[in-house]
């Protein structure tokens, strides 16, 4: 077993060793209830199969990955009756991620939820196209 699974808490959820809330499975995905929600309702989603974030995840898995997590959103948002979801993944600790096995966060949000979302900031004159120049492909 790859070292990283050997203590890994999502592993764990996924072979059900230590219990959470699960609201659907399949084969290869499984969605539970996130522990200290940003709403209450917040969804989790995981691979079964371990890797530390997306940047490890491959095909097959990775692209039926978001057709589960769309599942999920939308079974949430017909049942709570939110008006919204943020759906987003935490890559790398300078990101916020705490925990190193790859998860998709779903958020329930409301209309006034008093949540603020990340601050805006400003390009100096063509610094968009530099940024757009280093980040697309050769
Ligand atoms: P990250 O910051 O790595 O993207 O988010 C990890 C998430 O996992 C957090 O939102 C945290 O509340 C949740 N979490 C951590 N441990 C457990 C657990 O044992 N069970 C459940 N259901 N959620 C957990
Ligand atoms: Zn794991």
């Amino acid at each position: 077993m790859n070292p990283n699974e050997e203590n890994c808490i999502f592993c764990k959820i996924a072979k059900k060793e230590i219990p959470s809330e699960i609201i659907n499975e399949d084969e290869l995905f499984m969605t539970f209830v996130d522990i200290k929600p940003i709403n209450k309702g917040h969804l989790l989603v995981i691979p079964k199969k371990h890797s530390r974030n997306i940047s490890e995840m491959i095909d097959p898995e990775l692209s039926k990955y978001l057709a589960f997590v769309k599942e999920s959103a939308e079974q949430m948002k017909t049942s709570l009756g939110c008006d919204g979801y943020n759906i987003g993944m935490n890559n790398e600790p300078a990101a916020g991620q705490i925990i190193f096995h790859s998860h998709f966060h779903i958020i329930p949000r409301y209309k006034d939820d008093g949540l603020t979302s990340w601050p805006d900031k400003e390009y100096e004159e063509g610094e968009l196209k530099k940024y757009a120049e280093k980040i697309r492909k050769k």
